[in-house]
């Protein structure tokens, strides 16, 4: 069994509930009282949790940027808007959010995640970030479009 960032994200999530049931028991107690004092170590443990959380997520982050495969379209795009870049002088820019990347980036292939298959009428199979995608969607008619399950890692 391989390891999956739904694996972490599902432990993260219990390690933040757990995190709310330490502090709820805590803000349960009067705060100032005697008893409220005897629980300083639960306190600071609930920290530890939340901050045990957060790792959890970041690893998930992590492992997901590991297992996905990069886009590899010999041109790049901007991710959230496609093909909305003009370069001059070395720079590119999206002419919708005003984003801007180096010519070193722009001649590289495309290194997005990949997140959809596409297939073109004759049934070839493309991979592309959302980036790639939404130009692809203007350019091609009659392709199919299939978003890649984010948590599933991709053969
Ligand atoms: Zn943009
Ligand atoms: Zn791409």
């Amino acid at each position: 069994m391989s390891v999956t960032p739904a694996h972490l994200r599902t432990l993260a999530s219990r390690a933040e509930a757990l995190t709310a049931e330490v502090r709820a028991l805590c803000e349960s107690v009067p705060a100032g009282s005697p008893e409220s004092e005897q629980l300083a170590e639960a306190r600071q443990a609930a920290q530890w949790l939340a901050r045990g959380a957060e790792d959890l997520e970041r690893a998930a982050a992590d492992l997901a940027r590991f297992q996905v495969q990069p886009c590899r379209m010999p041109w790049s795009v901007c991710p959230e808007h496609g093909n909305t870049l003009s370069s001059a002088a070395g720079v590119s820019t999206c002419r919708v959010c005003g984003r801007t990347w180096n010519y070193t980036r722009m001649s590289q292939p495309c290194q997005e995640p990949v997140t959809w298959k596409v297939f073109d009428r004759a049934g070839t199979e493309t991979r592309m970030c959302d980036g790639h995608v939404l130009g692809a969607r203007a350019a091609t008619q009659g392709a199919t479009f299939i978003r890649l399950d984010p948590a599933a890692p991709h053969p």
